[in-house]
């Protein structure tokens, strides 16, 4: 189900509501209207990286990869059912949880596999808790896709992953840097994996779904900004 997010093509400026068909195009706009204009768009900007004006004699290019970790995380790539909703709450917090989700998923298993190798015995058998390793068996047997049983990891299963055995000391120098507002540790990680889980299930069960609030929106958002600036 999730997969889909992957398709979806239209990003949106978060200044003017102009549409681009990457996120990169978006980042180059908001770097050139910033440039020429100033404006709404250059606070926007200088919200995100405070330098910036110091850099646009030097290197535009420098500046637009330096902001692009910021503009994937504050727009939506929104599906085309919802491009006429694109304020709509339920929308935005499903293609954010989404993108968070294949993302933090990536991370870990690309993390897994650079540290035990790529052999499935050791990063998958040895480095995955049994019950959980079980519980994707069986959820690839109810799909006819047939996928690779990592691929049926969910939210709550990642974040027993990166507290498993050996793997916390791998994963905790990365995950610490979040902006967490307090201590880091591994009961504060379990805690915010489950305000997230939480989170995913109001949104794909929108009939008993509560509102979010703009600290989940910020919550999210915070962990997408990060994951973006692993990958980079
Ligand atoms: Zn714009």
């Amino acid at each position: 189900m999730l997969g889909q997010v992957r398709e979806f093509k239209v990003w949106r400026c978060p200044v003017c509501g102009d549409k681009r068909q990457s996120d990169w195009a978006l980042t180059c706009h908001l770097v050139g209207m910033s440039r020429t204009h100033g404006g709404p768009h250059g606070d926007w900007v200088l919200a995100k990286l405070p330098k910036a004006d110091r850099e646009w004699a030097g290197s535009l290019l420098k500046v637009a990869h330096q902001l692009r970790p910021f503009v994937k995380a504050a727009t939506s790539p929104l599906p085309p059912e919802l491009e006429g909703d694109v304020t709509g709450q339920h929308g935005q917090a499903y293609v954010l949880l989404a993108d968070l989700e294949i993302r933090l998923h990536g991370y870990i298993i690309s993390k897994l596999r650079e540290e035990y190798g790529e052999d499935e015995k050791e990063w998958w058998v040895q480095n995955v808790p049994k019950d959980i390793r079980e519980e994707c068996g069986k959820r690839r047997g109810e799909d006819p896709k047939r996928l690779h049983d990592w691929l049926y990891l969910t939210l709550g299963d990642l974040g027993k992953v990166v507290g498993y055995r050996n793997n916390w000391k791998l994963f905790s120098p990365d995950l610490a840097k979040l902006n967490w507002e307090e201590e880091f540790s591994q009961k504060l990680w379990e805690q915010r994996v489950s305000r997230l889980t939480a989170l995913r299930n109001e949104v794909m069960h929108p009939l008993r779904r509560e509102s979010w609030d703009a600290s989940d929106f910020q919550f999210v958002r915070s962990w997408l900004e990060h994951l973006y600036r692993l990958e980079s």
